[in-house]
């Protein structure tokens, strides 16, 4: 039955920022359908890991600042997930930050935090899931780009440039990882109300303006990334691999 190849019972996945926002929403529809859950970031995981208990997965937390994690860190990482939970088989690469500062002004330090988390951190962790992918035979790797993998925005260089690089490893992995039945692909997630947004949504003008471009009518919720992360996550995306697909409410198409 096709709705059988969309679970994940036995499967363990490791999502990073699930404390919040889209990871966390990530986190708990993994959780639903039947994977045990590693957390990571650097706040309170409780919120969804309680959420994760309710329906009965295991889930553990890692406290990690990704804006200072070597790559031996991220090789750690992955090595404690296959520790405490046995596998590991889905990476949902979600955290994520934004920094805004018109271009002509943009700092060094701000390009620099935003291309490690968002891009550097991407990578390493993508690498050290691979190789314990490659053992177990497979595995889904899940980055979550943006509309900013597609288009430059206005006041976010950095983190377009980051968002066009997720998208771009995710093809060079997925080349060089699909004969090892690794499927790696990425959610360009549109306007979405999170964190991640706030000044956007605090801004009037702009945030009318986003919304008249919007053909859905309306801003995404958290939750609406939950059915496209459990198909990439599960047997059901198998045959897909090295695309990033919008999830906006219809912006890309204007
Ligand atoms: P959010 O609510 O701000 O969540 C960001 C997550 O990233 C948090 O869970 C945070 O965890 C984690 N994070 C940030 N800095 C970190 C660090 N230094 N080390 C470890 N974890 C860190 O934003 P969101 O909207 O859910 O964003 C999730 C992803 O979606 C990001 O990659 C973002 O670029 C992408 N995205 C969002 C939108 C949107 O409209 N919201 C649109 C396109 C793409 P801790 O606070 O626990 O560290």
């Amino acid at each position: 039955m096709i709705l059988d190849s969309f679970r994940l019972d036995g499967r363990v996945a490791l999502v990073t920022g699930g404390t919040q926002g889209l990871g966390q929403s990530s986190a708990i529809a993994l959780a639903e359908a039947g994977a045990d859950v590693v957390i990571l970031g650097r706040s309170d995981p409780n919120e969804t890991g309680n959420a994760i208990a309710q329906l009965g997965r295991r889930w553990t937390a890692i406290n990690q600042d990704l804006a200072s994690a070597s790559v031996s860190d991220l090789q750690e990482t992955v090595s404690q997930v296959v520790k405490d939970m046995g596998r590991l088989d889905i990476l949902v690469n979600n955290a994520g930050i934004q920094r805004r500062t018109p271009a002509i002004d943009f700092s060094e330090a701000d390009w620099d935090e935003v291309l490690q988390i968002n891009l550097k951190s991407v990578f390493f962790l993508a690498q050290a899931a691979g190789r314990v992918m490659m053992q177990q035979g497979g595995g889904k790797i899940i980055n979550i780009a943006s509309l900013l993998s597609f288009q430059g925005g206005i006041t976010i260089p950095a983190y377009s440039a980051a968002k066009h690089g997720v998208a771009g490893i995710t093809q060079s992995l997925s080349n060089e990882w699909a004969k090892h039945h690794i499927n790696v692909n990425a959610i360009a997630p549109g306007y979405m109300d999170t964190a991640n947004t706030t000044a956007l949504r605090n801004d009037p003008v702009r945030y009318q303006a986003i919304l008249d471009r919007i053909p859905a009518g309306h801003w995404g919720k958290q939750d609406d990334i939950q059915g496209l992360v459990v198909y990439l996550a599960s047997a059901a995306s198998d045959y897909m691999h090295g695309v990033t697909i919008p999830l906006d409410g219809g912006w890309m198409g204007r």
